[in-house]
């Protein structure tokens, strides 16, 4: 099995795992608790919790551990639709966990601004200027996008969002650990992360939130994380999400050149010797890893299919809506033909992947779409 599917979910890495297992095994003890074990735990989560906040250049306090990117984005945008009729900025490439939240804030009278792209994906920083009203409460970009690898111009809208005094999101599950992020240089007031997306395990992730924002509990209980997000810390599962995040940023340079390397080596030839075909995204403020090309007249979907039977493991746009057999909404954001928005695939690699699984999947593809189209 050849597996280009990472930015849908990542392997945990063996040292990760490693570093998980006393947690599950001896230092099982709840962090809350009093006697010495419990006090180990939680030494553990404070040390995560630092490190986490190094990666960010902020401080520890200023991370919540939560569920994941979803229950992080739920939590930020909820916020915002505690003021009555309060308007929030975002984009309609966001992923669900945004756009779901936002939907049912606008329901409830709240007004929500959905910015249009460009043809590459990108967002106008002007337009988000331009957007804000007097009862903008939150401004939620997101750090790069799940389907298409486009980076947003993160740094000039944290300037504009601080500049006007409005609260600036952004949600960086397909980003951090893979690019870098300096939330202070960037003036990024909250930010989303989730430990699957770079070899943490599932069902951890965190919110980052700067001092002085005070947003209400999304969930109340017991009063974990200081009062902000109850509920018994997944030690394990956060202590985990740091170690690998830990070695992400270690080798954050050179898995970005590997995976840059393949990337553009696959782009290159599928556009030289694939008829018909293009690349969907911005070719230079793109992550590493992604590869989104759309071929005429072909169904993304059963493309996903018939290299799956070849033993390879991609989709078609985002795991969410790789079942769904529609062009998916970001695809059609950005204006292509809908002749070619309908057979998009996406391929999201890490700098594990070889060139010869890389080889083995270009010629499955071209054996595929050549069958397809008889060139
Ligand atoms: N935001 C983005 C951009 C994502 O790609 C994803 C997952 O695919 C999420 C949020 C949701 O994260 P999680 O799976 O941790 O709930």
């Amino acid at each position: 099995m050849i597996y280009l599917d990472n930015a849908a979910t990542t392997p945990v890495s063996e040292y990760a795992i490693q570093k998980m297992l006393p947690f599950f095994e001896k230092e099982y003890a709840n962090p809350s608790a009093a006697y010495e074990m419990g006090e180990r735990a939680k030494y553990a989560l404070e040390e995560s919790r630092k490190k986490i906040a190094y990666t960010l250049n902020c401080m520890p306090q200023e991370i919540y551990f939560t569920s994941g990117g979803t229950e992080s984005n739920n939590w930020t945008v909820n916020y915002a639709g505690i003021k009555p009729k309060s308007h929030i900025i975002t984009s309609k490439i966001e992923h669900h966990a945004i756009l779901n939240p936002c939907k049912r804030l606008e329901e409830a009278g709240n007004e929500i601004t959905y910015l249009e792209v460009d043809e590459n994906g990108r967002i106008n920083p002007k337009h988000v200027e331009e957007s804000i009203r007097s009862n903008t409460v939150l401004i939620s970009i997101m750090t790069a996008n799940n389907e298409i690898g486009t980076i947003e111009p993160i740094e000039e809208i944290g300037k504009i969002a601080r500049k006007h005094n409005i609260i600036f999101h952004t949600d960086a599950v397909q980003a951090y650990a893979h690019i870098p992020i300096n939330v202070r240089k960037s003036n990024i007031d909250m930010l989303s992360a989730s430990g699957h997306k770079f070899n943490g395990p599932k069902g951890v992730g965190f919110l980052y939130i700067r001092n002085g924002i005070k947003i209400p509990p999304l969930i109340l209980g017991g009063g974990q994380e200081r009062g902000e997000r109850s509920g018994t810390e997944n030690v394990a599962g956060i202590v985990g999400m740091t170690e690998a995040s830990m070695i992400n940023h270690k080798n954050m340079k050179e898995k970005f050149t590997k995976e840059k390397n393949m990337r553009d080596y696959i782009i290159n030839r599928v556009l030289s010797e694939i008829p018909d075909s293009r690349i969907n995204g911005d070719i230079k403020n793109r992550l590493s890893n992604n590869v989104s090309i759309s071929f005429k007249n072909m169904e993304g979907p059963g493309l996903v299919k018939m290299l799956n039977m070849a033993g390879i493991c991609c989709s078609a746009g985002s795991a969410c809506s790789a079942k769904k057999g529609e062009m998916s909404y970001v695809i059609k954001a950005l204006n292509i033909p809908s002749d070619y928005g309908r057979g998009t695939i996406r391929i999201t690699l890490s700098e594990k992947n070889t060139k010869e699984e890389i080889d083995y999947f270009l010629w499955q593809l071209k054996k595929i779409l050549s069958e397809f189209y008889r060139y």
